[in-house]
């Protein structure tokens, strides 16, 4: 029996445990998936190997931890220092992400996305632009502080923090802070949030499982609207190949997964 968790602080909200569980034990896959509440990043490693996974994923706030937790780093994940996904292989931690591909998966439906605004600048934040600058899509970040902000600016990216906010017109924004999780906050300044979606065609929240106070206000504009479910669903999806080494079909993983939502 193989065991995987999610690492995060907080992790009690988190679905992850339900989607694979549906899916290992529908698929008849000798493995269980908890959860761990890990409040200090930086015993990742130590957590990782004393709890005898096979692999794990990791949320909120650890992801860059996660990253240097890793003996290898492969794929996508080189280029942005985040990590969701661990695997054990014969005893060295091999790090992935899949959150960015989980979200191409989600917006495909959003038509002529060409200019892009991320709201946050954290691990999904880097994520994010990193596959999109992929993909040619011009992207400007904003964010709380202007500490974080350096990372985006050496990719020549538009930066802003909440005082040096300018108008623009974008075609898609994503919030990818963690306002609204824990808390009804909005991702910013009301003012600069309601110009945001005045100038915008389609908006996205990676939060799932509630509407959050920048999606309520997003829906009451008649914005073509999506929250973080099908991001969830399509980074999910990526990591179960990772854990099962593809030996499961995609289509199923997809069914059983989707089919926990409804749980
Ligand atoms: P990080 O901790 O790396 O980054 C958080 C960011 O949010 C920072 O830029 C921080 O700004 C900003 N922030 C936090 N609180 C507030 C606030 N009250 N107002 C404005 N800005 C705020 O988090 P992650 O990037 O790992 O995750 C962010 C969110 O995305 C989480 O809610 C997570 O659940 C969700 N997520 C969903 C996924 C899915 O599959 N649907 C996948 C991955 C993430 P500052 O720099 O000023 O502190």
């Amino acid at each position: 029996m193989k065991l995987f968790a999610i690492f995060g602080d907080p992790v009690a909200h988190s679905r992850s445990p339900l989607m694979h569980n549906s899916v290992f034990k529908n698929l008849n896959y000798k493995a269980c998936y908890t959860r761990v509440h890990l409040k200090d990043g930086s015993k990742l490693r130590e957590t990782f190997f004393a709890l005898g996974l096979s692999g794990a994923n990791v949320t909120v706030p650890h992801k860059e931890d996660a990253y240097k937790a890793c003996d290898e780093v492969r794929g996508f994940a080189q280029n942005i220092g985040v990590v969701n996904t661990i695997i054990n292989e014969n005893g060295k931690l091999i790090g992935y992400n899949t959150d960015a591909d989980g979200f191409m998966a989600a917006i495909k439906e959003f038509e002529n996305i060409e200019k892009v605004l991320i709201i946050g600048a954290g691990g999904t934040a880097k994520a994010l632009a990193s596959r999109f600058v992929q993909d040619n899509l011009k992207v400007s970040i904003l964010n709380r502080s202007e500490n974080k902000l350096a990372y985006f600016k050496n990719f020549a990216l538009t930066c802003q923090d909440w005082d040096s906010y300018k108008s623009s017109k974008y075609d898609l924004v994503v919030n990818t802070t963690s306002a609204g999780l824990k808390d009804e906050n909005l991702p910013a300044p009301k003012e600069m949030i309601e110009d945001i979606l005045q100038n915008t065609s389609f908006a996205a929240d990676a939060i799932y499982g509630k509407v959050t106070p920048f999606l309520r206000l997003a829906k009451e504009k008649n914005l073509t609207c999506k929250d973080g479910a099908d991001m969830l669903l399509g980074q999910g999806i990526l990591a179960n190949e990772l854990f099962t080494n593809n030996e499961l079909g995609t289509s199923d993983i997809k069914f059983y997964m989707q089919k926990s939502f409804e749980l």
